[in-house]
């Protein structure tokens, strides 16, 4: 049984006082999520504060981004010992922003991913298909692509101890959400995909949608059989919006 988990990527939103408020709406609204990890994911420099105001609550803290070297000279970089050292959970591997407008390639992103796995946190990797590349009939090649440079990276076993984000780029910000069926094909395929390397690792992998996600279309989405809980963008930085995506997923 894989536990569902709603992620919030707060991107390069917020301030000591909007994270304060959202935070305090999140834990007092989070005994309302039963049986749902629930994942709060602000910028590099808010994150060892928002740690403390989630200390003894049931919420998680991770980053949106891992540098791929462990130490050094890396001006403007953030290593996973220092994000476990706050005590992140998880990170976000491959967003498409971050391979869009940064130049995260896919072996980049494997090496990100394996960056966080070897340091301790359990890396989110975001995959997903360009509107053209759906159009084109590429989906599954380029999920499977970038799935591919991970598993030659770490190995199909290295996954187990992962979270899948399939992320179809159309559907990023952009109030398009792709239907319950389009997002259960494509997480059947990543889980099949997966399964024929390692079947009990496919089993474990949790596969989340993201895309558009808000309340409203949350509870068809995730009641799909290989959707496992969302990463959520924008409809994550409203606390009363978030947990009813939480809810959605329990
Ligand atoms: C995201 O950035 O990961 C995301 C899914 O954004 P949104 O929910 O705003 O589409």
């Amino acid at each position: 049984m894989r536990k569902p988990l709603v992620a919030g990527n707060w991107k390069m939103n917020g301030s000591r006082e909007s994270n304060n408020t959202l935070i305090k709406g999140i834990v007092d609204r989070s005994s309302q999520v039963a049986n749902v990890e629930v994942l709060v994911c602000p910028s590099f420099v808010y994150i060892a504060e928002v740690a403390k105001q989630l200390d003894g609550s049931t919420v998680f803290f991770g980053s949106q981004d891992v540098a791929k070297e462990e130490v050094g000279a890396y001006t403007g970089e953030v290593s996973v010992g220092m994000l476990k050292d706050i005590g992140c959970t998880y990170a976000i591997v491959g967003h498409s922003e971050r391979r869009a407008l940064f130049g995260d390639t896919d072996h980049i992103v494997a090496q990100k991913f394996a960056a966080a796995q070897n340091g301790g946190i359990k890396p989110v990797l975001c995959v997903g298909e360009l509107l053209e590349e759906r159009e084109s009939g590429q989906t599954e090649a380029v999920v499977e692509r970038q799935l591919q440079a991970v598993v030659d990276l770490v190995g199909i076993s290295a996954l187990e101890n992962s979270v899948v984000a399939y992320e179809p780029v159309w559907a990023i910000g952009t109030g398009k959400t792709a239907s319950p069926q389009q997002a259960q094909d494509v997480h059947a395929f990543i889980r099949s995909w997966i399964s024929k390397e390692d079947a009990a690792v496919a089993e474990k992998v949790r596969i989340l949608y993201g895309g558009s996600v808000k309340a409203a279309n949350a509870k068809e989405l995730f009641s799909q059989t290989d959707i496992d809980g969302g990463l959520i963008g924008g409809a994550s930085l409203a606390a009363d919006e978030f947990i009813s995506i939480c809810e959605a997923a329990g």
